[in-house]
């Protein structure tokens, strides 16, 4: 069988069984019932941020995030190409302007520098990404926004349960989205949340999911379906009791890819005072030819990194008429490869894979 970039995590058969038996009695399926609101709970707790709102996936609570702050129709939106398309395309659907932002090389997250020499008359928003878990500048892109009147939304997909100087990374800024697709280092199937302070944006936030609909008689606003369902809510509890070891478990294969490669590949940085999630095992080759060497022999061996993020989102095809001024971004994503971890990947795969990685190196 390959080792692919990640695998999904899956609780015990028989403890998921125990988790929906109740479903079968209730018939309770969807709408908000109890297991959503218990595993809001929970989650909240876990997270350390008390206003959280699901959606059926990371994508849509983007978007609600994005419209439910009510910014100026067709105004711009600062954010990076170092991402997953999602982040530009969610911007893009609700009619908003990408302008795209360089990124920092050391941890591949949004250049604050960059940022203040973007901003205009018509900007109304930032969404930063915290790449690959990297907390980003949080500090220095406040600061911009504070001084332009902007937004801060953050695509936090990444970045679960990361904390910055001793708070959680999600209570920064106007609202971060989560993701807990399947591929994530915590996984509902598929997902999402925004997690916000101020109060008052939970309404909106359930309008966007609900049809704007508030009680049987009052539908106040044209709101969409992204209700996060009840076995997206068993999934969650189940997976939420088992992170702790499975952190632990990436945590120490993160340590063996470093001690193995340290020296031949280059690593990402973290930002002092940031945790990490182990999400991903991004490394840095020489150039475009040594990173697709080494990608081509890890699948001659049976191996299957993903070259995230290349292309970069401003090249692909409905953003080629953006300009994007991103060189930084551009040497990252022609170097860059995602090496696999995921809980259960064996000491013995890191080292065959970076037995591999040290034989195609220059
Ligand atoms: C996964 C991801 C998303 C989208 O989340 P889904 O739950 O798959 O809709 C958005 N942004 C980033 C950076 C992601 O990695």
């Amino acid at each position: 069988m390959s080792i692919k970039v990640t695998r999904a995590s899956l609780p015990p058969f028989e403890e998921f069984c125990e988790e929906i038996r109740p479903l079968w009695d209730s018939h309770i399926l969807t709408n908000m019932g109890p297991l959503h609101d218990r595993f809001r709970a929970a989650l909240g707790e876990y997270l350390g941020c008390p206003f959280v709102t699901l959606f059926s996936h990371g994508h849509s609570a983007l978007e609600a995030a994005l419209r439910a702050l009510r910014l100026p129709a067709g105004s711009r939106i600062v954010t990076s190409p170092f991402t997953f398309a999602s982040t530009v395309h969610a911007i893009v659907r609700l009619g908003f302007e990408p302008v795209f932002c360089d990124v920092l090389a050391e941890d591949g997250t949004l250049d604050p520098s960059c940022l203040e020499g973007l901003v205009d008359s018509r900007t109304s928003a930032v969404v930063p990404v915290h790449v690959y878990g990297n907390a980003c500048d949080a500090d220095a892109v406040e600061a911009v926004a504070a001084r332009h009147g902007l937004r801060v939304v953050y695509d936090a997909a990444q970045a679960f349960g990361v904390r910055l100087d001793g708070r959680p990374l999600v209570c920064r800024g106007d609202a971060s989205v989560l993701s807990f697709h399947a591929t994530k280092v915590f996984n509902t199937v598929e997902g999402g949340a925004v997690c916000f302070s101020d109060p008052s944006l939970a309404v909106a936030l359930d309008d966007e999911k609900n049809f704007g609909i508030r009680d049987e008689c009052t539908c106040v606003a044209a709101g969409g379906n992204s209700k996060f369902n009840e076995l997206q809510a068993a999934m969650g509890l189940c997976n939420l009791r088992h992170l702790g070891d499975e952190l632990l478990e990436r945590e120490r294969l993160d340590g063996v890819y470093r001690r193995l490669l340290g020296g031949a590949v280059g690593f990402f940085s973290v930002r002092e005072g940031a945790s990490r999630n182990y999400s991903y095992m991004p490394v840095l080759l020489r150039d475009a030819a040594e990173r697709d060497a080494v990608a081509d022999a890890l699948v001659c061996a049976g191996v299957k990194p993903r070259k995230y993020f290349w292309p970069l989102v401003c090249d692909a095809l409905p953003y080629r008429s953006v300009p994007a001024e991103v060189p930084v971004a551009r040497g990252l994503s022609s170097r860059v490869l995602c090496l696999p971890i995921y809980p259960g990947l064996t000491l013995d795969d890191v080292e065959r894979i970076c037995g591999v990685v040290l034989g195609s190196v220059r």
